[in-house]
Order: structure tokens, then sequence, then C-alpha cells
């Protein structure tokens, strides 16, 4: 299984960066998390949120932010559409669905009309 990450939304902040003081370089991310499998697709509700300095490479934890990085923040995780959670079923998923079925069906038919198999 795969794991990847769609890319809510990414701003560039104004905020100074509590590191190293530069101005520009914070990049606030938002992510959701999504499973991939050959027959489906797995989408959780769960919103990752990211601070990272581009500078100086720096993860900020919300325990470093100021009041204005706060603000900011509340005001980005407003904007964000989450995408729906759940399962997605992939177009292999319904082939192997449709070729159990014709299996089954043909396995049935072999059981109780053996006639049918008779030439
Ligand atoms: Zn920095």
């Amino acid at each position: 299984m795969k794991t990847e990450y769609i890319l809510l939304k990414e701003a560039v902040l104004n905020n100074n960066c509590p590191e190293c003081y530069s101005t520009e370089s914070l990049l606030l991310s938002f992510k959701q998390k999504r499973q991939l499998s050959k027959l489906f697709i797995k989408t959780k509700d769960e919103i990752i949120e990211s601070m990272d300095c581009k500078k100086c490479e720096t993860t900020i934890f919300p325990g470093r932010w100021t009041d204005d990085i706060e603000r900011v923040y509340n005001y980005h995780k407003k904007t964000i559409n989450s995408k729906s959670s759940g399962i997605q079923f992939t177009g292999l998923f319904y082939i192997v669905v449709l070729l159990v079925v014709i299996i089954t069906g043909g396995l049935y038919a072999f059981l109780y009309h053996p006639e049918l198999f008779q030439l």
C-alpha cells in the first residue's frame, strides 16, 4: 500500500521565523493523507499541518509560534477545503469483482447444470 499526501493548501507567511528571524520564509502547509492500493484508495479525514522555515530548514512547532503566526495560521485553516474521507474503489477492483462473479457463475453452472458443458 502506498501512502500519498494531498496538498490542500500551501502558503508563505509574511511573519518572521522564530528561529532565524528571516521574513517570508515560513511555509505553512495543510495536507491530507491518502492510502493507495491496487484495489482502493482510502482518504483519511485527519489534516496534517506543518510549518517549516525554508531559510533555516527548521520545522516550527506550535509551541514556538508567536501570536501573529497563530493568527495567520487560524486564518488559513478556515479557508481550506478538505477532501471527504472514505474509500474509493479503483477500476481494477470492479474487474476483480466481475471476474469473481463470472467464475462463481461458471462454477455454479458446471456443478448444477453439467449438461451445459457437454457438447
Ligand atoms: Zn528560519
